[in-house]
């Protein structure tokens, strides 16, 4: 359903969810909106309920808390939209930031939307903005992968996919992970500009604008503590050029061929770019072709 401003009040025979972004470190980043929110909802999911009970002692608000959490997301959102239903309002906070960036958040909002139940977004904190506007590097496009997949083979296509990325690139890591993903990074990416953010909004903040390869050095000989995001550069058009350049030229000419025709372009034009992408003319690449068919033969 498409809400206009006419419509936008929410209308209260039905109870409503609200998705409430917390400090990710700072107490007073809270808005005053949540405040309210959390003041006035009947029940407050939270991911942490101790973590959340501190928060709700700081702003000295007494309320129902229930767990809402990885394990029990699903059964925990088909009972808090029963609740929803008969109309009561639920707030939804997770353990810091905005729910439903890399946390259990985005189940229990895809269940209301499924049952025709409201939702709304209290704007605040989230580590991936609050890192990427403080890197320095370039956040006009950027794509966030949130934390890199546990298994090994899932992860090794992710990190192959980024290799060509051209956006700036923002992973969230835990400290008993940063090592390894730091080495792998490097591996994969070469040795990129990158911003690592740490602590974000507390007591020990820090940015270190350091190349990959720093970053591991450093990392070899120091324990990581506290909380990371990883703000990585992406290539240039012109290095995401030599790259394409440089696997072309390890390919077989038919092969090369094959990149294109497989997705509907035609012979002669493949064969056009495939000069192109090598720097040789059309005759040349057909010359290629019989040699390698020739070779193929013999
Ligand atoms: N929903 C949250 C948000 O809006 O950013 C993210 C939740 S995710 C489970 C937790 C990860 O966010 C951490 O492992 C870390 O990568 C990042 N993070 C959260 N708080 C942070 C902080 N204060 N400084 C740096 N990174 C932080």
């Amino acid at each position: 359903m498409i809400y206009t401003d006419t419509d936008h009040e929410p209308e209260k025979s039905a109870g409503m969810l609200y998705l409430c972004a917390t400090p990710i470190g700072n107490l007073s980043d809270i808005t005053d909106r949540v405040k309210e929110t959390l003041k006035n909802a009947d029940i407050i999911a939270a991911e942490d309920t101790r973590n959340t009970l501190k928060l709700l002692n700081h702003l000295g608000i007494k309320a129902q808390l229930v767990s809402y959490h990885e394990h029990n997301k699903y059964d925990r959102a088909a009972e808090l939209a029963d609740k929803m239903e008969k109309g009561l309002d639920v707030a939804l906070v997770t353990d810091a930031g905005t729910p439903g960036i890399s946390d259990p958040g985005e189940v229990i909002t895809k269940m209301c939307y499924d049952r025709g139940i409201r939702v709304t977004s209290l704007p605040g904190p989230c580590a991936l903005v609050t890192a990427l506007s403080l890197s320095g590097l370039p956040a006009r496009r950027f794509v966030f992968e949130g934390f890199l997949p546990g298994d090994r083979k899932e992860r090794h296509r992710v990190l192959e996919d980024l290799r060509s990325e051209i956006r700036t690139i923002v992973i969230y890591e835990s400290p008993h992970h940063l090592k390894k993903t730091l080495s792998e990074l490097l591996e994969v990416l070469g040795d990129r500009e990158t911003a690592i953010c740490r602590e974000l909004t507390k007591k020990f903040e820090s940015v270190e604008r350091v190349r990959l390869s720093e970053a591991d050095e450093y990392y070899k000989d120091h324990d990581p503590r506290g909380e990371y995001v990883l703000i990585i550069k992406g290539l240039s058009r012109e290095q995401l050029e030599k790259e394409k350049a440089a696997d072309f030229l390890d390919m077989g000419i038919n092969e090369h061929m094959a990149v294109y025709e497989d997705q509907g372009i035609d012979h002669k034009e493949a064969m056009k770019m495939v000069a192109k992408d090598r720097g040789i003319s059309r005759r040349e690449v057909y010359q290629m072709l019989l040699d390698e068919t020739n070779d193929k033969r013999s």
